[in-house]
């Protein structure tokens, strides 16, 4: 390879040769460039300077939205695309320096897992101030850098609007999870029946509750046996009725505008007060498919509490049993994979979830390649480290109601007791103090107006790009590893 015998320092598993072209990810002046060995003409498609060597050129190009579009459009491993029943494992990555880690775990698990290494919901990107574009980029060039080849998705979180898809979509995003969220109606939860009828009669013409053709059904699902009697459908239908027309319309949306190009569909009800009872996951999947829409996952809510950052909270049996229903309920309806959102760290029911599901299951991880990265920052620079817990303390109050977190600031270490900081990460409240505070720590801006922490803590992880990449690959590997089946 003729860009091996060159002397500059590249990324040894970026190397890849296309067609007669030579690419590499290197490290010049402290900048990561893309550098590509190639008849002249084959390089019109990039941005960068070129130097004649003898009868090739080589490309100096920086990693600009326009050439990671290019070299997407070059090198097809590149192209995210739909995973379909594939087990699967998305991890989002706030920072956009998290991907090669997550690549070396990926590859711990094999061809096992397909994984989705862009992933992210509009709330992240609006709290970091990331678009759609930079978080495919970021992807892409870690994927480029670490030289993944196998199967990539792209996960377009949480979309509420159809402006939401539009935008994803333009970018390259495959997998688009719809959350319907603002359209469930909790009041079902306590209305009486007259309440019920009632509320009912506001639904739609298409999505009354007639319409379903599920009254005084009998539903007989390996062991799980469900009748929709009047009060049952009339809760499922009040409760879930707007959600299922809204995720009804997104999917024509987004079916119009995808046009020929191939995506799949998430539905996600998670972040609803209440769990998904088998009954009302059966009428959203029978309510999904009658209205002509093509899923890949769902994620109810499960029963028990699916904090950010931290195990499962609640009876790991109880929730295996609960479980199974809803995975007896995706294989008859689909087959589509359950999802679990907020599933970092949920390591006490993963092996529930693979002995449930036989692996048609999605992992949705987001925020714990941040708390990685923190771990990153306490080993190499311990005092960033204590300004941002500090900080983090300050803001937790307001930055936690959008999230599902318990910790309590009285809970917490104070900063001035804190002896062993990467300790510090596996404290309960500390974790979930430092996890949601994300937003405010990477945006926070000084009385002058310079970043407060923003800037030294993304040259202190781009600096020690191996010393991140190994906490990521040690951590995700654990979270993948119980998704592989056993022989
Ligand atoms: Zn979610």
């Amino acid at each position: 390879m003729y860009l091996k015998t060159t002397n500059l320092t590249f990324f040894p598993k970026s190397l890849v040769s296309s067609e007669g072209v030579e690419y590499g990810l290197a490290q010049i002046n402290d900048k990561s460039r893309l550098v590509i060995a190639a008849d002249s003409n084959e390089l019109n498609v990039f941005d960068g300077e070129a130097t004649e060597q003898g009868d090739r050129q080589l490309l100096i190009a920086p990693l600009s939205p326009h050439n990671a579009a290019a070299l997407r459009s070059q090198l097809s491993f590149l192209q995210p695309r739909p995973l379909g029943l594939q087990t699967s494992a998305g991890m989002g990555d706030r920072l956009g320096l998290a991907t090669p880690g997550h690549v070396r775990a990926a590859r711990k698990a094999g061809d096992k897992i397909a994984p989705i290494f862009a992933q992210q919901s509009m709330r992240e990107m609006a709290r970091t101030f990331r678009t759609p574009q930079q978080v495919m980029d970021d992807a892409t060039w870690g994927i480029f850098q670490e030289g993944w080849q196998g199967v990539v998705g792209a996960d377009a979180d949480h979309l509420k609007t159809t402006d939401d898809i539009d935008q994803c979509l333009a970018t390259g995003f495959t997998f688009f999870t719809i959350d319907p969220g603002a359209y469930v109606d909790n009041r079902a939860e306590t209305a009486s029946l007259g309440e019920l009828s009632e509320l009912a009669a506001g639904l739609p013409a298409d999505l009354q509750p007639r319409a379903s053709g599920l009254l005084g059904k009998t539903f007989n699902i390996e062991g799980l046996s469900l009748t929709f009697d009047e009060p049952l459908l009339l809760k499922a239908a009040v409760k879930y009725g707007g959600a299922v027309g809204h995720v009804a319309n997104m999917y024509r949306h987004l079916k119009e505008a995808a046009s020929q190009r191939p995506f799949e569909l998430e539905v996600s009800v998670d972040e609803t007060d209440q769990p998904t009872s088998h009954a009302e996951h059966l009428y959203i999947a029978s309510e999904l498919k009658r209205l002509g829409v093509r899923w890949v996952s769902l994620a109810p809510r499960y029963i028990g509490r699916f904090e950010k950052g931290v195990d499962y909270i609640g009876d790991t049996a109880a929730f295996e049993d609960d479980f199974a229903g809803h995975a007896a309920i995706a294989r008859t309806f689909g087959p589509y994979k359950l999802s679990l959102h907020s599933g970092s760290d949920k390591f006490s029911i993963y092996p529930a979830a693979m002995r449930q599901t036989q692996g048609l299951v999605h992992l949705k991880t987001a925020g714990t390649s941040y708390l990685e990265a923190l771990r990153t920052i306490a080993a190499l620079d311990p005092d960033l480290f204590c300004q941002i817990y500090s900080f983090a303390r300050e803001h937790y109050e307001t930055d936690k109601v959008s999230y599902h977190v318990s910790a309590e600031l009285g809970r917490a270490p104070l900063p001035a007791e804190v002896e062993d900081l990467p300790a510090l990460l596996e404290q309960f409240d500390a974790r979930e103090i430092l996890h949601v505070t994300f937003g405010s720590v990477l945006t926070a801006k000084s009385a002058s107006g310079e970043p407060v922490f923003h800037d030294r803590f993304m040259a202190t992880l781009q600096n020690n790009p191996e010393a991140y990449a190994a906490n990521l690959e040690r951590h995700f590997e654990r979270h993948l590893m119980p998704f592989v089946p056993s022989i």
